[in-house]
């Protein structure tokens, strides 16, 4: 297994790799760059058919955590750990206390949070053996309420003041009286529901579990189409909010759309179909941009904040899609290409 010539390696600074004999712990950190701050990311359990398997994922997260929280204006870099295991079955209070050693032993370059596999109790039995672990008191919230520790408002939040500068740039309007189809009634997708709902926005909704869209209909008049289905709508934006590579070859014929802008990470199978977007102006909002409500909540919960300084970093998202709008513009770039440079300029610059 390559390290240095390994395609994912990208400039790493620092990649861990820790073996507990005593409890069976096989996990690597990957640190990708401290220019800007200490490195914040999830840490991720998955049964991987290999290390090599582990180690792919790790590096590809990490280095889209600095690329993230260069974009949302936050003081640190981008960090991800994976645990090699299956969380339905390995997690004992002793791996946990084992992954808590590992994360402490790199002296906060990276602190930890959650991910796929790892609970809130993971976090917490994490944090009983480390001082680096993030989002496992929940203080402030975007909306003043109660807040739960769960980034999915936040995030979503987020994905509707993205809409919001998105239609601005493409439409010169606001979102009341449009169409959106959000794909996925999840954690965030119900709830930009919600708000887009609240905003006068007309809904086509899709999923593939009925409980939700249900009450998307009878709460939201929301109109129903099955989940393969809704590439072809037309509607005004195309919300994806359930999974990645949903602009691929297949779907990207059928778009009806001006506008796409939703959640889910990874949208474009492939950084080309960006451009392909462009050409055929649909005004695509980069998804790691629009997507970090919720690292922008996780990091005010560690620090000394408020509830209003929360939910206006959160709204600086609406600026920074405005600023790659134009940029993209102006350089005739696809927007997920001038995402991605402005982001290097930041994190390159100290
Ligand atoms: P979730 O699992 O709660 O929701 C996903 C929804 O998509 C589910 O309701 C699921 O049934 C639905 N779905 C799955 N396959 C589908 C299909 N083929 N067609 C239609 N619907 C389908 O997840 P979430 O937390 O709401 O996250 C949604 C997306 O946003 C994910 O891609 C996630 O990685 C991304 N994201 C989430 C957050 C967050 O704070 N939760 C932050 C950043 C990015």
């Amino acid at each position: 297994m390559s390290l240095f010539e390994h395609p994912a390696f990208d400039n790493h600074e620092h990649i861990a790799f820790r073996f507990d004999e005593k409890t069976g712990l096989k996990a690597i950190i990957a640190v990708h760059n401290t220019n800007l701050g200490p490195t914040l990311g999830g840490c991720r359990m998955w049964p991987y058919a290999s290390s090599a398997e582990a180690l792919n994922d790790v590096l590809r997260l990490s280095r889209g955590m600095t690329y993230k929280s260069a974009l949302a204006n936050l003081p640190q870099g981008g960090g991800k750990s994976v645990i090699i295991g299956d969380p339905r079955t390995d997690i004992t209070p002793a791996l946990m206390h084992a992954m808590g050693d590992f994360v402490q032993s790199l002296g906060g370059k990276y602190v930890t949070a959650e991910d796929s596999g790892i609970s809130p109790q993971s976090l917490k039995l994490m944090a009983q053996r480390c001082d680096y672990v993030a989002g496992t008191q929940a203080k402030y919230s975007y909306h003043g309420g109660e807040a739960d520790g769960n980034p999915s408002p936040a995030t979503a939040y987020g994905t509707f003041v993205g809409i919001q500068a998105s239609v601005k740039q493409r439409l010169g309007r606001s979102v009341d009286g449009l169409t959106v189809a959000i794909q996925g009634l999840g954690h965030v997708g119900y709830r930009l529901a919600e708000l887009l709902h609240a905003a006068g926005a007309n809904l086509i909704v899709t999923d593939i579990f009925p409980d939700n869209l249900e009450k998307a209909e009878k709460l939201l008049g929301a109109t129903l189409v099955k989940p393969e289905a809704i590439y072809a709508v037309k509607a005004d934006v195309f919300a994806p909010c359930a999974f990645g590579a949903v602009i691929n070859d297949d779907t990207i014929e059928q778009f009806n759309f001006s506008v796409i802008a939703g959640a889910a990470n990874n949208q474009l199978a492939h950084e080309s179909h960006g451009e392909i977007l462009r050409q055929r102006d649909i005004l695509y909002a980069p998804d790691y941009v629009i997507n970090a409500g919720g690292v922008i909540d996780i990091y005010h919960q560690n620090i000394d904040s408020s509830n209003a300084a929360l939910r206006t970093h959160i709204e600086q998202i609406g600026e920074t899609l405005t600023e790659i709008f134009m940029r993209s513009q102006q350089q005739g770039d696809a927007t997920n290409i001038v995402a991605n440079l402005m982001a290097e300029e930041r994190f390159s610059a100290k």
